[in-house]
């Protein structure tokens, strides 16, 4: 039987640069998005052979904002893509921003097989949006879904932000109010992270606007989990959550530590327990792909320590949590006293806990300091 292979494309592409943003995306021109997709299909090809023996089983088109792309543009990657062998029942999803929706894209999405949409909107306030540095509006989110939905797409995911400059409790439970009025199957929340070097950073720092405090910040996170759950969302991961049977595929293989290829600037891959690292800027993606089709630039083999640290950091951030005896049996080197100690440890200060099926998961206030858990049991 073929082995299970995701594939990730990066679209680096935005009309323009959120406030918080330090994704590889900038705002370029047509010609330069023409002359990237030419690249990236270059590259794609270059690995056909290798994907001859595996079954693709979801591809993720992120960015940046793939739906900036022209009809024109996004039609040569879906072709490219269409060349390798992708099986009807794998998870196709795009993400789309609503200044960029057109009935067209959709039109061109729909045909070529995508069947899941990814919409960042962020926020349903207005002030929070132009803080943000996001340029649309909440009635632009309002059009762009309703031509989604009228499209015939059913599985769509919208992407949510709270802990966000100059946000109150009531503001962040009106923006879940509304995004869960609409019904999408699947709601992405993410708090904000003030990222060093972005727009909204120094704003913050020169007091042009404030954060919510920390105790906010975790009352808003309690509210969206408890506000999504009573609507019929689960929680399957720290920041994602969905009706049953909608949970992201192609995400899951990440926290699972499936493989994966990565396509475009930045991108990375995971496969025979090597991570390959594509080259950061344009500039060098466009030089390393002109001679070549595989564009990678670095290539790390990832030792037995490191898998073990990756295994716990991205196993427990998934509800479903850990097995201990499948820990202890992949990583027997690394599951003796210490980590019993820093388990026993956190499970007494009510972080994690064992389930009577030994499997290890966080307790709400381990997800609520998740970072700080992955820490101690990583040290
Ligand atoms: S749309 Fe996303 S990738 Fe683009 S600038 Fe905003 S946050 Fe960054």
């Amino acid at each position: 039987m073929k082995k299970d292979i995701s594939l990730y494309i990066h679209i680096p592409f935005c009309k323009q640069k959120c406030s918080y943003c330090d994704f590889v995306s900038s705002a370029q021109s047509e010609d330069v998005q023409t002359h990237y997709i030419s690249l990236l299909c270059k590259e794609i090809l270059g690995w056909k052979e290798y994907l001859s023996d595996r079954t693709v089983k979801t591809i993720f088109i992120g960015g940046g904002t793939p739906s900036i792309l022209s009809v024109s543009n996004m039609q040569t990657l879906f072709n490219t893509l269409h060349s390798l062998p992708i099986p009807s029942e794998t998870e196709f999803s795009m993400e789309c921003n609503p200044e960029s929706v057109t009935a067209d894209k959709i039109h061109c999405m729909k045909q070529n097989a995508v069947n899941r949409l990814s919409i960042g909107l962020q926020s349903t306030n207005q002030k929070e949006l132009q803080l943000l540095g996001r340029c649309h509006s909440y009635e632009q989110f309002l059009h762009a879904y309703e031509q989604i939905q009228q499209s015939g797409f059913d599985n769509i995911n919208i992407d949510l932000m709270f802990a966000l400059p100059n946000q109150t409790i009531q503001d962040h439970i009106r923006t879940l109010q509304k995004v869960v009025s609409l019904k999408p199957n699947h709601i992405s929340a993410y708090s904000l992270i003030l990222e060093e070097g972005t727009q909204l950073k120094k704003q913050v720092d020169h007091h042009y606007c404030e954060i919510p405090s920390e105790e906010e910040y975790i009352e808003m996170y309690r509210n969206t989990i408890h506000f999504l759950e009573i609507n019929g969302y689960e929680q399957y991961e720290i920041s994602n959550f969905s009706k049953q049977n909608h949970e992201c595929k192609h995400n899951i293989v990440y926290w699972e530590r499936g493989e994966y290829i990565g396509f475009g600037v930045s991108a990375s891959s995971f496969v025979d327990k090597k991570r390959f690292t594509n080259p950061m800027s344009l500039q060098e993606y466009s030089e390393h792909t002109f001679y070549t089709p595989k564009a990678v630039s670095s290539i790390e083999q990832i030792d037995l320590e490191e898998a073990f640290e990756e295994t716990i950091f991205l196993g427990l951030r998934m509800n479903k949590g850990l097995s201990i005896p499948w820990l202890k049996q992949q990583f027997p080197s690394f599951t003796g006293e210490q980590f019993k100690k820093t388990l026993s440890s956190l499970q007494n200060r009510g972080l994690i806990y064992p389930t009577e099926n030994n499997i290890l998961q966080l307790t709400q206030e381990g997800i609520e300091i998740s970072n700080q858990v992955f820490l101690e049991i990583l040290l």
